[in-house]
């Protein structure tokens, strides 16, 4: 296998599966074009000192659908946190996201979360409302739409994500799979340009994925998904990054990423399925031999 060394961060691959070592700096500064998110050098620590991310770059196109793989532990739900200011606790003097350009500071908080919907990994995280309603209903209203509009919404979207009829429910007494669809209602009733989703088929069970993978193939959103769910990663999403110890360790297409065993394996992952029959003479991608942590 072959390592690519340099400095600018992960490998980048062409469709044919050569490296772009133009492209790789194209990506890391995101100057091709207008990317939706930009992250440079993203470092986070947690209050308890631990280092979750130690220097995380990647851009993502408008319109594009990226996957975030990686262990326990990498740092992909730690990043997604950042993507909509929930991390870091304070705005660091220069911050590490940018969306749509827009820079992100206390004066562009409002605007960047209107811009990107986060879906918790834990759904817990993210429902407190006394009703279903209320809970979808909250981010249309923080963002000034009429109640009468609202109403529309809520009853859209929660048709959309299969729940349609749960107003009255009380989030707290539905079923894992029931209080995700809820967050993600609440999510897409506020359209925002980015969908950022933390291991959104978590709670679902198997029909209940195939409906979500077919709902996010219909919304035109930019999506960065972080999940184990590796077919829903292939089904849904071009370009891959791989996380390990707080780092991006490999990126490209995401055929050619999760097909590839042994990077797979060193990174506590199996090859999915449905690539299980892949001809071997397909090109393989090649690793970045970025450091590892030093903790
Ligand atoms: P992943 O989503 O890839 O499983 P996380 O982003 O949740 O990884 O966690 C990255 C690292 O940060 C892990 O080592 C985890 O134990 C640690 N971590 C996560 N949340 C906290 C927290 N609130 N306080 C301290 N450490 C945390
Ligand atoms: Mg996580």
């Amino acid at each position: 296998m072959a390592i690519a060394g340099d400095d600018c961060g992960p490998a980048v691959y062409t469709l044919d599966g050569t490296r772009r070592e133009d492209l790789c700096c194209d990506v890391c500064t995101g100057v091709e074009m207008n990317p939706a998110i930009e992250v440079s050098d993203l470092r986070y620590a947690y209050p308890d000192g631990k280092q979750a991310l130690q220097g995380v770059s990647f851009s993502v196109a408008e319109g594009e659908c990226i996957g975030i793989i990686g262990p326990n532990g990498s740092g992909k739900s730690t990043l997604l946190l950042h993507l909509n200011g929930v991390l870091p606790e304070r705005v660091a003097e220069e911050p590490a996201v940018r969306v749509s350009g827009i820079q992100l500071s206390p004066g562009t908080l409002h605007d960047i979360r209107r811009r990107v919907g986060l879906l918790f990994q834990d759904p817990d995280d993210q429902l407190f409302c006394p009703t279903v309603y209320e809970d979808v209903a909250f981010g249309p209203k923080q963002f000034g739409c009429p109640e009468e509009k609202v109403r529309g919404i809520v009853a859209e979207t929660l048709q959309k994500v299969g729940l349609k009829g749960f107003g009255d429910r009380s989030p707290h007494h539905l079923s894992g799979g029931e209080k995700q669809r809820v967050c993600l209602a609440g999510i897409l009733a506020c359209n925002p340009d980015v969908l950022a989703l933390d291991e959104p088929t978590n709670n679902l069970d198997p029909r209940g994925r195939r409906e979500l993978k077919v709902l996010l193939m219909s919304i035109p959103a930019t999506k960065i998904i972080a999940s184990h769910d590796l077919e829903l990663i292939v089904a849904l999403c071009s370009r891959t990054v791989i996380m390990d110890a707080g780092l991006i360790v490999a990126e490209g297409p995401t055929i050619d990423l999760l097909s590839n065993e042994q990077l797979m394996i060193d990174h506590g992952l199996e090859k999915p399925h449905s690539l299980q029959h892949r001809h071997p003479h397909e090109p393989q991608p090649i690793v970045n031999s970025q450091k590892s942590m030093d903790n």
